[in-house]
């Protein structure tokens, strides 16, 4: 339903702008201990895998080859040490996220060890700006199978050279941002000054083999203004098919794409790029096409936890309701579908959008960082035995990965999570996200103060301050999740086992407001004052979920969820055995607990008339945790679907 299509052709930029995370910050609860543990922990300990694992000194091997070629050596080169040529963007991303970090928090060491690294990167640039160190490293030939002979010609399969630039021109719009300093985004300007010789005007066309270059350029865009940026986004958007690969979804024009194929990261990545280019540049096509395939996965290719990419082979999407278990679900893919999720919402201004990103948020992207902040998961699973070693090779969570992509992606994420909790359009507010928070929008000309007071996702009850710098009237409109709504996800994918009656409540200044949601918000108009409270009660019943019958690995199963988070129940020592378990269908004999000293503080559940099969004493209480606690108290089987009882 976007009626916004006319105006779209002539805006600048998206109709609904978010308010940055820059000028929101949260201060408690839920998201402050993973914020925390996320700057203390990850951030450095990411800084420090870039450098142990060699990726660091790829840098510096680029560099080395260019010196004593220069001073005389003209053979020399080095094979690169490491195992992929993608291996670059590791860095680049564990500088995106410490720079968002500086951006909440300034801090001169970490500031420091930034600019260490930005001059090894700096050094490894060759003189015409391309910036590739299994490249430089190597010039002589390929010194790897996926690496062309000459640039680019490889990037269509797998040489990765556009999707290095990509997060290179990521990190370098953060860095810019956070610190002011233009160190890397100049590194960034002589590379795509180099992209716009090569490919500009439509010289050569070529359709990146993974995409997110896309992104990037809009990026040097936002922060630079300059046209070309914008441009060659749009240019290597349709340079994708037709008749080429669906496993990087070449095989069809961007503009005829109508479902979700292939891998499924570069998939997400290009639907966030699409919105991205389609906002800019007024391209309604690419509007219609995401949409359509945003349709196709929500209703067929979506797990509960919110990952997406079912398959391993190919680390791609399945075929419509192809949802096994234990399901691939790359922690990268939930990322790129959470960016994807903001666009659309950008674009429409519609709360489904919001709906899934923060299913996703909870669950399957959580899921990929431990507790403590440095063990991660590359796949996420509903199901495991215990023992596998489906975790890019590894049983249980890992401290790092040959194919490093995904703590760094979940990192920077995290860093910068408040950006997605307003927008603004016009003179709406929209509360996108509930978590315990102090923020800042400009709405109505008036900048407006915002503060929630919440234990959400444990508690349902969210109280909101605003506080205009003068009255001012305009609209708060509210996200009720769909959850709330009787909906776990907006498709007919999910059910809730028994119906809801939604029975959230709301209250403005102490007056009940009756109204109904529209596109998932209510709206409050009104000449706000300082220190007007909204009060939203969402109630956070235990709800029991059904799959859709085409779904075969949900058949006779329930899951259990409690507001955004979903359950699962993992046999730690020995005490639920999951063979043979199975639990009645209600939700009536379940009861919650607030564990704050467990993985951090969680809400349990209690199950309660549980059997499993050989065990003696008849029906018992098991204990659901949060699924993206598991696997934190070492390796146990867990499954997120349970057997109904007969
Ligand atoms: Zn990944």
């Amino acid at each position: 339903m976007l009626v916004c299509f006319p105006a779209l052709s002539q805006a600048a930029d998206y109709l609904y702008q978010p308010v940055s995370f820059t000028a929101v910050r949260v201060t408690g609860g839920f998201w402050q201990t993973k914020q925390e543990v996320n700057r203390t922990v990850t951030v450095p300990f990411a800084l420090q895998q870039c450098e142990e694992s060699g990726r660091l000194k790829n840098f510096d091997l680029a560099a080395e080859v260019m010196r004593r070629r220069a001073a005389g050596e003209p053979g020399f080169q080095v094979k690169p040490p490491t195992i992929f040529p993608f291996d670059d963007t590791d860095v680049y991303k564990a500088i995106e996220g410490a720079s968002f970090v500086l951006s909440m928090k300034p801090d001169a060491v970490l500031e420091q060890q930034l600019d260490g690294y930005i001059a090894r990167i700096a050094a490894a640039q060759e003189p015409d700006g391309y910036l590739y160190t299994f490249r430089t490293m190597h010039p002589d030939s390929p010194g790897h199978d996926w690496v062309g002979v000459k640039r680019w010609e490889k990037d269509p399969e797998l040489s990765h050279e556009l999707y290095n630039a990509g997060h290179l021109y990521e990190a370098g719009a953060a860095h810019f941002q956070a610190t002011g300093k233009r160190t890397l985004l100049d590194i960034c300007l002589k590379n795509a000054e180099l992209l716009w010789r090569d490919f500009g005007d439509g010289k050569l066309r070529i359709a990146p083999g993974h995409e997110i270059v896309e992104m990037g350029l809009v990026k040097l865009y936002r922060v630079t203004g300059d046209q070309r940026w914008l441009d060659l986004a749009k240019t290597f958007l349709d340079a994708r098919g037709p008749g080429g690969s669906a496993y990087n979804q070449r095989h069809k024009l961007v503009v005829d794409q109508d479902e979700a194929v292939g891998h499924a990261v570069r998939a997400n990545y290009l639907y966030s790029g699409m919105a991205d280019v389609a906002a800019l540049k007024g391209d309604e096509r690419y509007v219609t096409a995401i949409k359509k395939i945003w349709t196709d996965v929500v209703s067929k290719k979506l797990y509960l936890t919110g990952g997406v990419g079912a398959r391993a082979d190919g680390e791609a999407y399945g075929a419509a309701y192809e949802l096994p278990a234990n399901g691939y679900n790359e922690t990268c893919a939930a990322v790129a579908l959470m960016m994807w999720n903001h666009r659309m919402f950008l674009l429409t201004g519609e709360a489904r959008y919001m709906d899934v990103f923060e299913r996703t948020a909870f669950n399957g992207f959580l899921s990929g960082v431990s507790v403590s902040g440095d063990r991660f998961f590359y796949t996420n699973p509903l199901v495991y035995d215990g023992k596998a070693t489906n975790n890019a090779g590894l049983a249980g969570r890992a401290p790092w990965f040959g194919c490093a992509c995904c703590p760094p992606n979940l990192m920077r994420t995290l860093a910068a999570l408040t950006g997605y909790f307003y927008a603004v359009r016009d003179e709406a507010l929209y509360v996108n996200f509930y978590a315990q928070s102090e923020g800042e929008a400009k709405v109505a000309g008036t900048t407006v103060k915002l503060s929630q007071a919440t234990d959400y996702p444990w508690s349902g009850k969210v109280q909101l301050m605003v506080t205009p710098a003068t009255p001012a009237k305009f609209t708060v409109k509210l996200r009720i999740p769909g959850w709330a709504q009787g909906r776990p996800v907006p498709s007919d994918l999910y059910a809730y086992s028994e119906a809801i009656t939604p029975a959230w409540t709301l209250n403005v200044a102490g007056t009940p407001v009756t109204t109904q949601p529209e596109n998932g918000y209510v709206s409050i108009t009104r000449e706000w004052h300082r220190g007007d409270l909204v009060e939203l009660n969402l109630p956070l019943a235990v709800r029991a979920v059904q799959g859709n019958e085409k779904i075969a690995a949900t058949r006779a199963q329930v899951a259990f969820e409690r507001g955004p988070v979903v359950y699962c129940v993992e046999n730690v020592g020995g005490k639920t055995p999951l063979a043979g378990l199975t639990v009645p269908a209600t939700v009536k004999s379940i009861t919650t607990a607030a564990r704050p000293d467990l993985l951090g503080g969680v809400t349990v559940l209690s199950i309660d008339g549980a059997v499993i099969a050989g065990v003696d004493g008849g029906a018992k209480a098991i204990e659901a945790i949060p699924y993206f606690a598991w696997n934190n108290r070492g390796l146990a089987p867990m499954t997120v679907w349970l057997s109904l009882k007969p």
